[in-house]
């Protein structure tokens, strides 16, 4: 949230909340740092095989228990879709080829950051499926019997999406 940011971290002033293009945004009263908030891009992938869709279940918070596609937040020196092999490797070990974008999707539900939700298709070239470090479960589900608990909507979205494809 803008509202906690309370210090400018370029000069250490004390920050207020003032209209700036339309948006309330965390201004320093001193220096005129505006702290610009922007949703934390994220890349994935949809991996279907024989009609099932690999989901991991997620060990940590939050919403551990939960599942997910395989997916995770982008490094600043990674590539969008590197981010999306990386992450499906660290969380069920298998190696993977995109093939395209299936689709963007918007989270606005994860409470650490908003998220911008890229996702791909890709097909298995090598790797054997187990739960990475940061997973306590990977498995592939038919896909109309992925589980209930689905971490985040647009996760949930996406599934939907695919059901309707
Ligand atoms: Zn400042």
């Amino acid at each position: 949230m803008s509202d906690d940011v309370r210090f400018c971290s370029r000069c250490g002033g004390p920050m207020a909340m003032r209209r700036i293009d339309d948006h309330v945004r965390a201004v320093c009263d001193r220096c005129g740092f505006v702290a610009y908030r922007n949703p934390a891009p994220a890349a994935g992938v949809i991996l279907v095989e024989s009609g099932s869709v690999l989901l991991v279940q997620r060990k940590f918070e939050p919403r551990a228990g939960m599942w997910t596609l395989p997916a995770g937040f982008v490094e600043y020196d990674e590539h969008v879709e590197e981010c999306a092999v990386r992450e499906t490797k660290e969380e069920t070990d298998l190696d993977v080829v995109l093939d395209g974008l299936f689709g963007a999707y918007m989270a606005m539900d994860d409470p650490r950051v908003r998220v911008v939700l890229l996702l791909y298709k890709c097909h298995r070239v090598g790797g054997e499926l187990r739960a990475g470090d940061d997973a306590s479960d990977a498995r592939f589900f038919p896909l109309n019997q992925t589980p209930q608990e689905i971490a985040f909507k647009a996760h949930e979205q996406a599934l939907e999406d695919l059901r309707r494809r």
